[in-house]
């Protein structure tokens, strides 16, 4: 991870949020957003997600918005895939990290991606020895996923041995790193801590983890702080609070962007994020949407008087 940061904000809007609302952003439209929300110095953002067009008609352009993406210098570029096809295709685009997307949860990965966990442990291997053959350098950075690790809307609680075993199988299967989901919004800061202690005494504190919290009973920020607290060092988040939980119509979306930014620089937590350009970033985004609500306070509230960005300081 860069030195000068010490949270990296991993933009996950035009993936996540995008997948989940009506409105079709076009190529361009998504690029706009991509380019104003790096020069306001997010370092990393999710551009696509390589499924089947025909499933999610949203995300048909991620070849090519990644292409474009990887023009932008300084951005990491990362990209969902679901399987060894997603993960060729993601890869002859030039994306630097590729997301595996799995559950701990066996019925919801069923659910989900129609496999058992074995099935996609096996998936998996598939694409890092694909990885390994395409990219000898191992440039690309293959994040291994760990989808409902805080519970699943179809079996409820899960248990935390369960997240620990798949991190560590997906550790042995060659992961470069790991992101651990709360997909469903289910988590609470204790649960969080907890975990999260747990896996770092697992896999030990080298592996770099990412977080990914959803906003979906208002406790997306105080869950993204108890990560912060347990060690973990990159947050995934949604301009805007885009997108919403298909599970729960009319839920809340992923943890917004600005306001995390906001509370990790208040903390001293540099981010490298430049709080004003990311404001102008939102209503460029907001611009494209139609009648998709957004989330958000400090869009509202601005700083508080006095207010000295960890960044700026
Ligand atoms: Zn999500």
């Amino acid at each position: 991870m860069r030195k000068d940061i010490d949270i990296l904000v991993h933009e996950v809007g035009p993936r996540d949020g995008l997948q989940s609302i009506d409105t079709i952003f076009l190529t361009e439209a998504k690029l706009e957003w991509i380019r104003a929300e790096a020069a306001a110095g997010v370092p990393q953002i999710q551009v696509g997600s390589f499924v089947r067009p025909d499933l999610l008609p949203q995300m048909a352009d991620s070849a090519e918005v990644v292409r474009e993406s990887i023009k932008i210098p300084g951005l990491t570029v990362s990209a969902l895939v679901p399987n060894l096809k997603g993960a060729q295709n993601a890869i002859a685009a030039g994306a630097h990290q590729l997301g595996v997307v799995m559950s701990v949860s066996e019925a919801h990965n069923k659910s989900n991606i129609n496999r058992t966990v074995e099935e996609s442990l096996d998936g998996f291997r598939q694409i890092v020895e694909y990885r390994n053959e395409a990219d000898p350098d191992r440039k690309t950075v293959i994040s291994g996923g760990l989808a409902t690790s805080f519970g699943c809307t179809i079996s409820g609680p899960v248990p935390v041995s369960d997240v620990m075993r798949q991190a560590e199988r997906l550790l042995e299967l060659g992961a470069d790193r790991l992101n651990v989901a709360d997909t469903v919004g289910f988590a609470n800061p204790k649960q969080v801590k907890d975990l999260f202690d747990e896996l770092f005494r697992t896999v030990g504190d080298d592996v770099p983890v990412g977080a990914h919290f959803h906003d979906t009973r208002g406790l997306g920020l105080a869950n993204a702080f108890a990560a912060v607290e347990a060690g973990v060092r990159e947050l995934d988040s949604c301009l805007g609070g885009l997108g919403g939980c298909p599970y729960a119509p009319g839920a809340s979306g992923n943890v917004v962007t600005e306001d995390m930014v906001f509370m990790l620089e208040a903390m001293g937590l540099k981010t490298g994020v430049d709080l004003d350009a990311l404001l102008e970033t939102r209503e460029l985004m907001v611009r494209h949407l139609k009648d998709e609500p957004t989330q958000g306070t400090f869009v509202t509230a601005g700083p508080p008087l006095g207010f000295v960005p960890a960044t700026a300081a």
